[in-house]
């Protein structure tokens, strides 16, 4: 991983001018002015991305990959830019950059290759099934989860999963029992939704290396708050969204290793991703095109890319170290309070989740809503992490690039008051 700068907040006057970029953040909620700390589940858009998605929609729309006229050509090139624009962005190339909906459907996508390979004529080498393990994790967002479910009962593969302690922190004592010769497949968050707490992604890579089996990286909540190298990390696979990573809804990235894309069958099939076609057969593009059946969703792309240079403008380094500076501040200030148990435990980025003791999340958000404070409540899509940390339930409070320290210390006032209000703890 490329060094991670000291934490420190952005500097005021910059912070001003791109929460300026940020037209949502004007708004005022329940009468007073909003306090967004809800970025980890979906981000505000700057101006610059809203405006390159509707310059694009007004002036270039087509469809791309297709048509010979100047608008397709146009609107293909603008979408490939911005598929290299993620590329760059993340360590990898443009052609092992494949476009989703969201994470989920990356995940679901790499999922359905697999047991669609495990079902073909040549799919060998990804063949899964009867004595193969697909590993994850305890602490999963259900994305990252439920696929691999579904694909150990489509295959006849087990899952096993590596279990977290009392803190939430994977157990690795345990990584080399679970991570065996049988293990083909080994897939696991790099940041907790739930803890904002970082995964020993080096250490996970090596021993998956070991034996051999494909790593697939949830990179959902690391890429849009750590400067990530995806070839630099060795992983096989990566998803993220674009709607964290201050872009529109709708679009998703999927990175996939040149070589595994190559390998993989499709999970989608129809128009765009063939080169000739008969009533028998078909045959298919070359990755990226072959996972990218149908109209793309090019003016959500072309915004992503606009984001992501938008962020580049400001330096991912610089972002980093603000909602790290952010995310101790958080934290600290949590656990600080009486009735309040921080979850996770160890190096973290902009994001703290937290239970207030005998009250339920969904009180604490509504509390806090009152006062124009958005926070996310409930199991945060992480059931069986809940349940090891004997909780149904959590608020998370997460920052960005456009988050204060004055808006942590009123959210954090505002929890102190929440905990004497309904009497927390006692
Ligand atoms: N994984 C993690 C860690 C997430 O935080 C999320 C979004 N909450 C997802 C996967 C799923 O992302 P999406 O709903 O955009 O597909």
């Amino acid at each position: 991983m490329p060094p991670i700068e000291e934490p420190a907040p952005l500097p005021a006057a910059e912070l001003a001018a791109i929460r300026a970029d940020f037209p949502l953040l004007g708004e005022t909620v329940n009468g007073h002015p909003l306090v967004y700390l809800d970025s980890a589940a979906t981000a505000q858009k700057p101006r610059q991305a809203l405006d390159a998605e509707r310059d694009y929609l007004l002036h270039r729309n087509a469809a791309v990959h297709r048509g010979a006229h100047t608008l397709a050509a146009e609107a293909t090139e603008e979408f490939e830019q911005a598929r290299a624009d993620v590329a760059r962005f993340v360590g990898a190339d443009p052609g092992e950059i494949v476009w989703t909906s969201n994470a989920t459907e990356g995940i679901n996508l790499i999922a359905y290759g697999l047991s669609n390979a495990s079902f073909a004529v040549g799919g060998e080498r990804l063949r899964l099934g009867p004595g193969d393990e697909i590993v994850t994790t305890e602490s999963e967002h259900h994305a990252n989860l439920i696929p691999w479910q579904q694909l150990a009962r489509r295959t006849g593969a087990a899952l096993r999963v590596i279990p977290v302690d009392d803190r939430g922190a994977l157990r690795l004592e345990l990584l080399d029992s679970i991570v065996t010769e049988r293990t083909r497949l080994l897939a696991f968050a790099h940041v907790s939704n739930v803890l904002g707490t970082i995964a020993p992604v080096e250490a996970l890579v090596a021993r998956a290396r070991q034996v051999g089996a494909l790593v697939v990286l949830d990179a959902c909540q690391s890429v849009p708050q750590l400067p990530v190298d995806l070839h630099a990390l060795g992983v096989d696979a990566a998803v993220f969204s674009g709607h964290k990573l201050y872009g529109p809804t709708g679009i998703g990235v999927l990175y996939g290793r040149r070589e595994l894309l190559e390998a993989l069958p499709p999970f989608l099939t129809g128009g765009s991703m063939i080169t000739t076609v008969t009533l028998e057969d078909a045959e298919f593009l070359p990755p990226p095109q072959r996972f990218e059946a149908g109209t793309q969703r090019v003016s959500q792309a072309i915004g992503l890319g606009a984001a992501i240079r938008y962020v580049e403008g400001i330096g991912m380094d610089r972002i980093a170290a603000h909602d790290r500076a952010l995310g101790r501040r958080l934290a600290d200030g949590l656990a600080a309070i009486d009735g309040v148990r921080l979850l996770g435990a160890g190096e973290r980025v902009g994001l703290a989740g937290f239970d207030l003791a005998g009250v339920h999340a969904h009180d604490v958000g509504q509390f806090l809503d009152d006062r124009g404070i958005a926070v996310r409540v409930g199991h945060h899509c992480a059931q069986p992490l809940h349940h090891r940390l004997g909780l149904v339930a959590s608020t998370r409070a997460s920052v960005s690039v456009y988050s204060t320290e004055e808006e942590v210390d009123a959210f954090l006032a505002g929890v102190v008051d929440a905990a004497r209000f309904f009497g927390a703890g006692r």
